[in-house]
């Protein structure tokens, strides 16, 4: 711990100490500066998004030494990636505040033990079976009938380490591509849209929370984002119930998002990230607190800020290739986020943001932005 008590803005930069390096932990930065907080990553990438902006600690999540190291000297700790191993952030949490705590990396690891969660707490979710072998997914699905989602229950993200089972026939190559690790069998949700609430609790437990927002996927990864997400009516107020319910029960100081399904005229979850979440974008330019600075705010027990939207905004994501900045910048309120990450294909390099007065011309500015990235076809 440092010696001297830091507070943001005073004489003793506050560090912030972030377990992950990723874009998420660069995009903290970049709004903590401002508020006098410096950051230290770590991340095993040599080549961490977040490195440009703070130190960066380059060791294996298991390198009891290297974590220690990166621990000593912070005022506080954070995470921006929810695989963290649980022993590394106890280890962290042994040594300085983690904020969030490690209950909610503990509730969010394993998609069994989430959906349970989400279950228990009165958060609807889509009826869900565990596979543990072939036998319990021959089960299942008489159980819970065809189509369904076949997802590995630890590690998955991005759509990665799931199958969508719309027959009998797709049952063997599921197996065969998944099969050999804890499973999550689950109802397919025949949803209306996708929807995800950003929500965040103080050190004192103020709550607040952004508007609802629209997303779009394809592949299994978020293309875009429309924010606000337009006619949501009650829908706002039942995202914050359940989002409310999930801090107090978490006991969560910071950002968390919850990702649901619009079904019915209701939302059913398809699962929390306890960290800000990319379909928060937006808020940098378009509310009046990032979420990343309210994040922060949280956590170095200032006062929550305003999550109110200054407009209406489209969010891109830049997956695999990033247009030219000056044809992006040349469109009417777009803003560009380079993310210093060399360009892969299905790599998250970038995202581009629209802002504009109404919702109409948004739209018309984001497919001029649109027309520029390099996988133009409207996301489902
Ligand atoms: P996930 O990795 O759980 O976030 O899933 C990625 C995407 O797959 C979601 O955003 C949905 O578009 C789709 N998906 C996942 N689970 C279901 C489900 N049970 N029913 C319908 N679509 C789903």
């Amino acid at each position: 711990m440092a010696t001297v008590p830091a507070e943001p803005g005073g004489d003793h930069p506050m560090l912030i100490g972030v377990l992950g390096g990723g874009q998420l932990g660069r995009m903290l930065a970049l709004a903590g500066v401002p508020l006098g907080l410096s950051f230290r990553f770590l991340d095993p990438l040599a080549d961490a998004s977040a490195a440009a902006l703070g130190e960066h600690v380059a060791c294996a999540w298991d390198d009891a030494a290297g974590v220690a190291a990166f621990a000593d000297g912070l005022d506080l700790a954070t995470f921006e990636f929810e695989n963290v191993p649980l022993a590394t952030a106890a280890a962290v949490a042994a040594r300085v505040p983690l904020r969030p705590g490690t209950a909610a990396l503990a509730a969010k690891q394993d998609r069994l033990d989430e959906k349970r969660l989400l279950r228990a707490l009165g958060i609807p979710v889509a009826d869900f079976l565990a596979v543990d072998d072939r036998a319990s997914l021959d089960r299942a699905v008489a159980a819970l009938g065809l189509p369904a989602v076949l997802k590995t229950r630890r590690d998955g993200y991005d759509g990665k380490g799931q199958a969508l089972l719309r027959t009998p026939g797709d049952l063997a190559p599921a197996w065969t591509a998944l099969g050999g690790r804890p499973l999550i069998l689950e109802r397919f949700v025949p949803f209306v849209r996708e929807l995800s609430v950003v929500a965040v609790r103080a050190l004192d437990g103020d709550q607040v929370f952004y508007p609802l927002v629209e997303n779009h996927h394809r592949g299994g990864i978020l293309r875009r984002t429309v924010a606000p997400a337009p006619d949501v009516g009650a829908l706002q107020a039942e995202a914050q119930a359940h989002a409310g319910r999930l801090l107090v029960h978490l006991d969560y100081v910071g950002a968390l998002a919850i990702e649901f399904f619009a079904h019915d005229g209701h939302l059913i979850a398809n699962e929390f990230a306890p960290r800000v979440h990319n379909s928060g974008h937006w808020s940098i330019e378009g509310a009046t607190t990032s979420q990343f600075a309210n994040h922060l705010r949280a956590i170095a027990g200032l006062p929550l800020g305003s999550t109110a939207a200054r407009g209406h905004c489209v969010m891109l994501n830049l997956i695999g290739d990033r247009p030219d900045p000056a044809a992006v910048l040349a469109v009417p309120g777009a803003h560009f986020h380079h993310y210093g990450k060399a360009a892969r294909p299905g790599r998250k390099v970038g995202h581009l943001t629209v802002v504009a007065d109404s919702a109409a011309e948004a739209a018309h500015n984001a497919q001029r932005l649109l027309a520029l990235v390099d996988d133009p076809a409207p996301a489902r």
